[in-house]
């Protein structure tokens, strides 16, 4: 069993792959062909937004969704302590201070009251992730961010196409960053990311930044990079779009099926905040007591689990300069009992009470 077969996905859609890789090898426009400003259009429509600026990956959406809203040194950024490392490390890399704080327990997603407990004169921004596909508490967030005059980026890079009261993720916050790594729910055959946005301003200084921050070609208006999605990825990308709520679907139902499988097992199943949608980026356990044990016991039969992620992110070695006597205990204990499990749309149900059956012999057993 693999944990995550994306040559299994290609096979279901070969064709469209296939066609759409040699149209632009036809072309020969492999930077900023015309499916890049399609994909842009077609994501914004998606996610409800007015603006999309693709970009080489989703840290560089991370980093120049802060820079755009003017976010550099001196500024301090509230960011959850248990996520991905890209959600921090693009604050320090703008000069900024990353400021963490803990998240909830049930859903692993930022806690908003820890948040305003962090919150300073230097706070300029929140970063919400919607991590393993489920968004946060954006009401939560948005009242805050307004009381204390904050922005609010979404790092959205799990949960493209979540709802949170019938709004996509990306269009609820000030910008929504998205990752077309390919292993997310919408992946590329390389890297890709992209924000998402209603300011025109950031949409505007995002499209600049990509190309060296040129208003014109060699005429340089401020100190950009190069960040571009190839169009090669951006044909891929829109193929797979037009599949992305069919296989959010497919991951809801084998979620479903996951969670009655597991029904009794002592195993906490993922939990569902109310008025959103997951979209199940991941499936992951709590596993209270034996996590490595379980995991090790599993490997053994065959079947891969991954652990999202080991060390939270104040107790990171990059981040120790920071280090203040703080302990975010939800955080640190979901890095010791947290366990993905196998779950794609292509992953057959058979496969998925073999993981479970597995599941509970070892609970039996222990
Ligand atoms: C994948 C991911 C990113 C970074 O995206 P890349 O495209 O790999 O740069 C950022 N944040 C989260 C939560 C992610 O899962």
């Amino acid at each position: 069993m693999k944990f995550l077969d994306l040559h299994a996905q290609y096979l279901t859609i070969k064709r469209e792959i296939d066609s759409a890789i040699a149209g632009v090898i036809e072309r020969s426009d492999f930077i900023m062909g015309e499916q890049v400003a399609q994909l842009e259009e077609e994501i914004a429509k998606y996610c409800g937004a007015r603006f999309a600026v693709s970009l080489n990956s989703g840290t560089d959406a991370l980093y120049v969704a802060l820079k755009a809203l003017g976010i550099g040194s001196g500024d301090e950024v509230i960011v959850p302590s248990f996520t991905y490392i890209a959600t921090a490390e693009t604050v320090a890399l703008l000069g900024a201070t990353p400021v963490f704080c803990d998240i909830r327990e049930d859903t692993f997603n930022i806690n908003w009251e820890s948040a305003e407990k962090v919150v300073t004169r230097k706070t300029k921004a929140i970063i919400p992730v919607h991590l393993y596909g489920q968004p946060a508490d954006m009401d939560e967030i948005l009242a805050f961010a307004k009381k204390s005059n904050l922005f609010v980026v979404e790092d959205a890079a799990q949960a493209i196409g979540a709802t949170y009261k019938d709004k996509k993720v990306c269009a609820i916050g000030d910008v929504g960053c998205l990752s077309f790594f390919p292993t997310k729910n919408l992946g590329a055959y390389g890297d890709g990311g992209m924000i998402v946005t209603n300011n025109e301003t950031v949409a505007k200084y995002a499209k600049m930044w990509r190309i060296h921050g040129q208003s014109k070609k060699y005429y340089t208006d401020f100190i950009g990079d190069s960040s571009r999605l190839d169009t090669l990825q951006a044909a891929i990308l829109l193929a797979k779009l037009k599949h992305l709520d069919g296989w959010a679907n497919a991951r809801r139902s084998k979620a479903l099926l996951y969670d009655r499988l597991l029904g009794t097992s002592q195993i906490a199943q993922p939990f569902v905040a109310p008025e959103r949608t997951h979209v199940y980026h991941q499936y992951t356990i709590r596993v209270e007591t034996q996590r490595n044990e379980l995991a090790a016991f599993l490997k053994r039969k065959g079947i891969p689990t991954m652990v999202y992620y080991p060390l939270p992110l104040h107790q990171q070695k990059a981040f120790s300069n920071l280090r203040s006597r703080t302990t975010f205990p939800i955080s640190e204990s979901a890095s010791e009992c947290v366990l993905s499990l196998p779950l794609y749309p292509e992953l057959p149900d058979s496969s998925l009470q073999e993981v479970a059956q597995a599941i509970i012999s070892f609970k039996n057993e222990t």
